[in-house]
């Protein structure tokens, strides 16, 4: 009896699953891929818009938490070998619940996606906005100079305040956000969770000093956390003076 084929040993599915594909990019709003099923530019669009679904968020179109994160692990590594200085933005809307009680669902979908736009135009192109939650963003801001840092967050904050959205009955829905930050820590190979971490200790400070504001950490230097010595030097023998 001949040998079987080298795949029959191992649990490879005999084919891919298109049609699971497509229903994923039909659920998701992204579509279906153009031109003649199964030929080649029709595969390559079908892999692209899996790609593409894949790294964004399908109410706002921006990057979603795990492209996020990715991302923000490239970026601490940079920082760590160049010395550049890189600002983690955290954003999140105020009062949000409200929103959603007051108006119904499909407004605050509205909302959030409004919001979205308002930070993708406020920041550089290269710079990166994500939905990493309900009705919270992150915006990773790669050589942004710490004096640079409270002027675009604050830009940040004031294009959103000045965003509406026009209800159907007559009116319009504003919103403010809170906006914590923290520098990467240069010459540190420090961890992406660290950093968020920090970032999200000034949001809570903004929301905890009454929202609609700005906080961000006060020095990238004096606050290298024991975690990141520890990361740096291998040893633990910074302890002591946390
Ligand atoms: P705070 O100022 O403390 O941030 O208050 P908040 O009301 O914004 O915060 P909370 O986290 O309590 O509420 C967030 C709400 O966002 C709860 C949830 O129902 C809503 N939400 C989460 N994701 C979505 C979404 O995709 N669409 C809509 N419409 N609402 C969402
Ligand atoms: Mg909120
Ligand atoms: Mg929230």
């Amino acid at each position: 009896m001949d040998a079987l084929p080298s795949h029959q040993h191992l649990s490879i599915p005999p084919a891919l699953r298109l049609e699971s594909a497509l229903a994923l990019l039909r659920h998701s709003g992204h579509g279906e891929p153009a031109g003649l099923p199964g030929s080649e530019p029709w595969l390559q669009e079908l892999i692209d818009r899996l790609v593409d679904l894949s790294s964004r968020d399908p109410l706002t179109g921006l990057a979603n938490r795990r492209y996020f994160e990715v991302a923000l692990a490239r970026e601490v590594d940079r920082v760590a070998r160049s010395g550049e200085s890189a600002l983690l933005l955290v954003v999140d809307i105020d009062h949000f619940k409200r929103i959603n009680d007051t108006y119904g669902h499909a407004v605050g979908d509205q909302v959030i996606r409004a919001v979205s736009e308002a930070l993708a135009v406020t920041v550089r192109p290269m710079d990166l906005v994500a939905r990493v939650g309900g009705e919270e963003f992150a915006i990773m801001l790669p050589n942004c100079p710490a004096a640079f840092g409270p002027q675009v967050a604050t830009r940040v904050r004031h294009r959103v305040a000045r965003t509406s959205v026009p209800l159907y009955e007559g009116g319009a829905v504003t919103v403010t956000v809170s906006v914590g930050g923290a520098f990467a820590q240069q010459w540190v190979r420090s961890s992406t969770e660290l950093w968020m971490q920090r970032a999200d200790r000034q949001l809570y400070r903004a929301k905890a000093e009454g929202r609609d504001r700005v906080c961000l950490e006060a020095s990238a230097v004096s606050s290298v956390s024991v975690e990141e010595k520890v990361m740096l030097y291998g040893t633990s023998q910074f302890q002591d003076f946390e």
